[in-house]
């Protein structure tokens, strides 16, 4: 058995109070072991970006407990949980979230920065080698492609080594060519690297390069597929259209 990277314990979360709230999360219990894949799909509106924020340390609970390692989430002060977040987990969005002023390589090294640490120029220019941009480091992001602007956003979200890279539609804004390349990165990043991803895609081909999916329905997890056999975006597919059928 693998340790979990990060665990969720009978995690609600809910929004507003009494008849007009809403409830986001519904009493989930999920793990995610370390050196896996996972991508989480489901109708909009089922919690599925809740669920990220939730498990990432950017939203709290109203119930339940959230461990990275071996830390509890949900226990942390926000000063302790803004560190936590800056050095054990990287993010990336749809958006790329770049910085349009700074180089590649200084978008890179913003992590550390912000960490107080002096970025090492050949640890930054590593990290840009390793997503295949060693020879845009000083490109600003208008100058790259989307395609290359996330691979950038990838680089960044690496930079501090996190435990686990959270994604929220990485590729929701690539072409199909370029999003296959970055979700090739992604899963040589577990295979070879043992990272944890945990990645919200609506993308049966995206979610074909996980080893689980999982699925929410009305902020509760509605079944799974793959573990350790990935499922192939057929499959997913097929799933994908019994969730639909399912009535809010
Ligand atoms: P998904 O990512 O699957 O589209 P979300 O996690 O964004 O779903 O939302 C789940 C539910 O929680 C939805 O009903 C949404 O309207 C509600 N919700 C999300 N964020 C907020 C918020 N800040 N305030 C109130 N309701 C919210």
């Amino acid at each position: 058995m693998r340790p979990n990277a990060i665990e969720l314990r009978a995690v609600s979360r809910r929004y507003g109070a009494g008849d007009s709230g809403v409830t986001a999360l519904d009493d989930i219990s999920l793990a995610f072991p370390t050196g896996t894949f996972t991508a989480v799909m489901g109708p909009s509106g089922s919690g599925k970006s809740t669920l990220l924020q939730c498990a990432a340390g950017l939203d709290r609970p109203t119930s339940g407990t959230v461990c990275l390692g071996d830390t509890e989430l949900t226990a942390l002060s926000e000063r302790r949980l803004t560190l936590l977040r800056r050095e054990r987990v990287g993010f990336v969005f749809q958006a790329f979230n770049l910085l349009p002023s700074l180089t590649a390589a200084q978008n890179v090294a913003l992590p550390l920065r912000l960490a107080g640490r002096r970025p090492p120029k050949a640890e930054v220019r590593a990290a840009l080698h390793r997503v295949g941009l060693g020879d845009r480091t000083g490109l600003r992001p208008a100058q790259l492609s989307g395609g290359q602007q996330q691979r950038v956003a990838l680089a960044r979200a690496l930079i501090t080594r996190p435990e686990v890279l959270f994604g929220d539609e990485p590729t929701g804004a690539l072409d199909s060519r370029t999003g296959r390349e970055v979700l090739s990165l992604l899963r040589t990043m577990v295979d070879a690297e043992d990272r944890t991803v945990v990645m919200v895609t609506h993308d049966p081909v995206a979610t074909s390069y996980a080893d689980r999916v999982v699925f929410l329905v009305d902020g509760r997890v509605s079944g799974e597929l793959g573990g350790r056999v990935r499922a192939s975006a057929g499959e997913i597919a097929a799933h994908l259209t019994t969730l639909e059928a399912v009535p809010c």
